[in-house]
């Protein structure tokens, strides 16, 4: 029991306190805290010991405004005064305050239910859960933004995600799902004709229950190693299995631009897509080979013209801030060549750490917090005067500076699968390597079902891979239809 006065905050103060000092800490250090409330404020007082020395804070919230969530202000005084307390010990940057989970701007889509207005959000999330000014009207932002594309979520409604799990070489900071072609080629095609039959599965039973599909995601690996034939064999096959019209969202991830052409473009886009993300991560041609992709950045800019030529007017462009070597400055010219471009979306990711350190020294020594924070709110700075608004926004544990994920559009291109897909509104059906369903069940609940990562498994248990499209089908038809809005339960901000 840490505070006698009920506070029952374990797991969040055990999550900062082991950002401070290591995993399982928070019993080792505690050695005396106090929470206190009257009418006028709320007080969480926290003394810890580490190594030979000691150090306490208080962390004081004025109760003389209109309080969110009394419980959660509660929590985030006791985890305020215990990052004060261990500041004496190491520093670290909290430009997310005592909010803990993945999804900030959900809190702050709470608010805005609860009636909150703009600036009210901005200052709760300030004053009570001590986010930084730029954090706070970038969460509240993000809400606002989000609002229209989710009131378009239909209970019978689902999402269409395809991974094609091979990529032409292994990029340096990876973490998806995907196989190098070199070694992994030889499944590719019998890999893609099981694809084909899934999908028609998948199709048949989500149809068979009354659903439909309001979005399609291509992504991987990268999709693009498809030949043209079936690259328009694929997208064909999902719009017809699913009897998509052709205004639905339908998102292809074109990632590297080292194995786009025209063909497969064209074959894209007749097929049916009408949304492409073309990533080139950064625009210095240096980082690029630094982090094993083998395009240029002059080929981005060729990848995204021929995207255009091919008739794509929606298009997406990611970039990862903290790359190994990259300073502010690098960061700021990749944002300008690509804003250059006049994408309808930019994708702002922050490197997580220990993929980070898994590269190269230079790496980890040049992916410093401040530069990191630097680069995104300099990259933001030139999206907002470019037009573009933030839309969709998480984040991961462990991101260099505990900085988050943005996507950012300009209006009227905000995509419904990554916003649909992040306030878990929506379910997914899944198909191919690594790809995860979620059957979103109402009240609440959201149950995932995971296919086979590799394409040798995959392949191999393909009668396994229908058997859990028949359990997502089972689990959806039970679904409560009633039950499916936006879940504000109080542990997911
Ligand atoms: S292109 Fe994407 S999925 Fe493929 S290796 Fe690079 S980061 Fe991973």
């Amino acid at each position: 029991m840490i505070y006698q006065s009920g506070l029952d905050c374990r797991a969040k103060l055990e999550l900062f306190s082991s950002m401070y000092f290591g995993r399982g800490s928070l019993d080792m250090l505690l050695i005396h805290s106090r929470f206190e409330e009257d009418e006028d404020e709320m007080r969480a007082y926290t003394e810890i010991v580490y190594g030979r020395s000691s150090s306490s804070a208080e962390a004081v919230i004025p109760k003389d405004r209109r309080l969110f969530s009394e419980k959660t202000a509660r929590e985030s005084a006791a985890i305020r005064s215990l990052c004060l307390a261990a500041e004496k010990f190491r520093k670290i940057p909290l430009p997310w305050g005592t909010l803990c989970g993945v999804r900030p701007a959900k809190m702050a889509s709470r608010m805005r239910a609860a009636g909150f207005f703009a600036e009210e959000i901005r200052s709760q999330l300030e004053d009570v859960y001590f986010v930084s000014p730029e954090k706070a009207r970038l969460a509240a932002e993000v809400a606002e933004n989000e609002e229209r594309p989710l009131s378009k979520v239909s209970p019978d409604g689902f999402c269409v995600y395809v991974g094609i799990p091979f990529c032409p070489s292994r990029c340096s900071y990876c973490s998806f799902v995907s196989r190098d072609m070199r070694s992994a080629g030889k499944y590719l095609d019998e890999f893609f004709t099981l694809l084909l039959e899934e999908i028609s599965a998948g199709a048949k039973i989500l149809s068979g229950i009354g659903m439909r599909c309001q979005s399609v995601y291509i992504g991987g690996g990268t999709p693009a190693v498809l030949s043209p034939e079936q690259t328009y064999r694929l997208c064909s096959h999902i719009m017809r299995e699913f009897s998509i019209s052709p205004d639905t969202e339908f998102t292809i991830e074109a990632g590297r631009a080292d194995v786009l052409t025209a063909e497969k473009l064209r074959a894209a886009k007749d097929g049916g897509a009408n949304r492409i993300s073309v990533n080139p991560q950064t625009m210095n041609d240096r980082t690029l080979r630094l982090i094993n992709r083998r395009h240029t950045a002059a080929e981005v800019v060729r990848a995204f013209e021929l995207c255009r030529k091919a008739g794509f007017s929606n298009i997406n462009m990611d970039l990862i801030a903290g790359l190994p070597g990259e300073r502010a400055a690098d960061f700021a010219r990749s944002s300008k060549e690509v804003l250059a471009l006049d994408p309808e979306s930019v994708t702002i990711h922050t490197l997580y750490k220990k993929r980070a350190a898994r590269m190269s020294e230079e790496a980890v020594s040049s992916a410093d917090s401040a530069e990191v924070a630097k680069m995104l709110s300099e990259g933001y700075l030139a999206l907002y005067e470019s037009g573009y608004s933030p839309y969709y926004m998480y984040r991961q544990k462990n991101t260099i500076g505990n900085l988050e994920n943005t996507g950012w559009s300009k209006k009227g291109y905000e995509s419904f699968y990554n916003i649909a897909i992040m306030e878990e509104m929506t379910s997914i059906a899944a198909f191919g390597g690594g790809a995860s369903s979620k059957a979103v069940l109402g009240g609440g609940r959201v149950e995932r079902i995971f296919n086979f990562k590799e394409p040798e498994e995959y392949i191999r248990r393909f009668d396994e891979i229908i058997e859990k499209k028949k359990l997502l089908g089972e689990l959806l038809d039970g679904r409560d239809r009633s039950g499916i809005k936006r879940d504000f339960d109080e542990d997911t901000e």
